[in-house]
C-alpha cells in the first residue's frame, strides 16, 4: 500500500489517506474501531507494537499519522481534548519556567496558565503580539515557551508566525501554535517556524460537534518523545471511538473548509452593506487590519465572521441572536451547523466591560461560525434578525 503522507500528494488526498491503510484481516476499508485495551503477546517482549491502550491503540495511531501528515510534521499525538493538548504542552515546563503568550487567547488556555499552572511556579505573561517585537520585553534566562493562537477568538486578529518564531528561535525558546482556528488545510505553522502545533480538534477537524479531541504535532524527534512521555504518564487519551469518528470527520475537511470559507465571504461581505452593522471582522476583508499577514501564512480565510451594532446596544445584539432561526445559539465553533455567540455575555462575560472595550471586544459584537447550510439561506436569517 502506498504511504499517502508523502509529500508528493496534495491536501484532499492525504486527509483522505495519510495513515491509513485497510485492515490487514479483513480488508476493511475504515480503519476499526479497536474497543480493546490491551494485547496478547507472544512472549517476554513479543507483541505486534501495541501493549496496553494508554499508549497505543490501533484506532488513534493512523489518526495521529493523518495529522501529522496534514500539518507537514512528522509526529502527531491526540489527546482527550484541546485542553489535555494543551496540559501536555506546558507539562514540559517546571518550577521557575515562564511562558509568553498572546494576550487575546482561548479563555481555557488563559486559565490554565494562570489557574492551574501557576500553582506549580510556572509564570506567564499575557503581550500583544501583533508586533512580535513586543515579545522580546518578556525575555528574560527562564522563558522557555511563547504560545500563540492565530486567527483569534472574537476579533479575529493576526499574529505573524514567521516574525515571531524568528524571535523564538534567536532565543533558543519553543513556539507552540494553537492551529484550531486556521485548520491545516488553510495554515501549517511548522512551515512558518512554530516548534509544536495544537488543536482543539473539537472544532472544525472532527467538524460535526460530535467529539471532544486535542492534537499535537511537531518536526522535533526530542519533542515528540517527551511529549508522548507525557501522553503515557499523564494517561489523558481519546477513546477509539472518538478515534475512528474523528478520521472519518477529517476526510471532507478540505471541500468543509472551502464552503465554510465561502459562505464566510458571502455573509461578511452581505453584513458589510447592513444599514444596522457597524464593524465587520472578517480575515479576508481586504481592509482587516492584518490581511496580508493572513494573505501570506494562510490559504484561506475560513467562515469564521464577528460583527458589531451601529447601536452597540447589549440588548439589541441580545434580541439578534435570539431571533436566529438557522444559527444555533451556542458555545463551539468549526461545525457543519451554523452557531452564533454573544462573547460579552457569554465566553468573555467574567471580563469587566472597561477592559473588553479595551481590546475591542464591544457589547453588541456577535460572533459567527458560518457553518456550511447555504449561503442565500443563512443570509435571510441574518435579515430577518436583524430587521
Ligand atoms: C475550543 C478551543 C480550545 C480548547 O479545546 P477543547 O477541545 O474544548 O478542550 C483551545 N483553543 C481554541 C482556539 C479553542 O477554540
Amino acid at each position: 500500500m502506498t504511504d499517502h503522507s508523502n509529500e508528493q500528494f496534495k491536501f484532499g488526498t492525504k486527509a483522505i489517506h495519510a495513515g491509513v491503510t485497510p485492515d490487514p484481516t479483513t480488508g476493511a476499508i475504515m480503519t476499526p474501531i479497536f474497543q480493546t485495551s490491551t494485547y496478547v503477546q507472544q512472549g517476554i517482549g513479543k507483541h505486534k507494537g501495541y501493549e496496553y491502550s494508554r499508549t497505543h491503540n490501533p484506532t488513534r495511531t493512523p489518526l495521529e499519522q493523518n495529522l501529522a501528515a496534514l500539518e507537514n510534521g512528522k509526529y502527531g499525538l491526540c489527546f482527550a481534548s484541546g485542553m489535555a493538548a494543551t496540559d501536555a504542552v506546558l507539562k514540559l515546563l517546571k518550577a521557575g519556567d515562564e511562558i509568553i503568550a498572546c494576550n487575546d487567547l482561548y479563555g481555557g488556555t488563559y486559565r490554565i496558565m494562570t489557574k492551574v499552572f501557576e500553582q506549580f511556579g510556572v509564570k506567564a505573561h499575557f503581550v500583544d503580539m501583533s508586533n512580535p517585537a513586543n515579545i522580546e520585553a518578556h525575555i528574560n534566562a527562564n522563558t522557555r515557551l511563547v504560545w500563540l493562537e492565530t486567527p483569534t477568538n472574537p476579533l479575529l486578529t493576526i499574529i505573524d508566525i514567521e516574525a515571531v518564531a524568528k524571535v523564538t528561535r534567536q532565543h533558543g525558546l519553543l513556539l507552540c501554535v494553537d492551529n484550531t482556528f486556521a485548520t491545516p488545510y488553510l495554515q501549517n505553522p511548522l512551515d512558518w517556524g512554530a516548534d509544536i502545533v495544537m488543536h482543539s480538534a473539537t472544532k472544525y477537524l472532527g467538524g460535526h460537534s460530535d467529539v471532544v479531541m486535542g492534537a499535537l504535532i511537531t518536526n522535533s524527534d526530542e519533542l515528540h518523545q517527551r511529549l508522548a512521555f507525557i501522553q503515557n504518564s499523564c494517561g489523558a487519551v481519546p477513546s477509539p471511538h472518538d478515534c475512528f469518528l474523528m478520521l472519518r470527520g477529517i476526510k471532507t475537511l478540505h471541500i468543509r473548509m472551502d464552503r465554510h470559507g465561502e459562505n464566510g465571504k458571502a455573509i461578511a461581505e452581505w453584513l458589510l452593506q447592513h444599514p444596522k452593522v457597524d464593524k465587520v471582522y472578517w480575515i479576508g476583508l481586504p481592509t482587516h487590519p492584518k490581511h496580508e499577514v493572513a494573505r501570506k501564512q494562510m490559504r484561506g480565510f475560513g467562515g469564521m465572521v464577528s460583527f458589531t451594532l451601529k447601536s452597540d446596544s447589549i440588548e439589541e445584539a441580545a434580541q439578534v441572536v435570539e431571533r436566529l432561526q438557522i444559527f444555533a445559539f451556542a458555545e463551539s465553533l468549526g461545525g457543519v451547523e451554523s452557531i452564533c455567540t454573544h462573547p460579552a455575555s457569554m465566553t468573555h462575560g467574567s471580563i469587566p466591560r472597561e477592559h473588553r472595550e479595551k481590546t475591542g471586544l464591544r457589547d453588541s459584537l456577535i460572533r459567527l461560525s458560518v457553518g456550511i447550510e447555504d449561503a442565500q439561506d443563512l443570509i435571510n436569517d441574518l435579515a430577518q434578525a436583524l430587521n
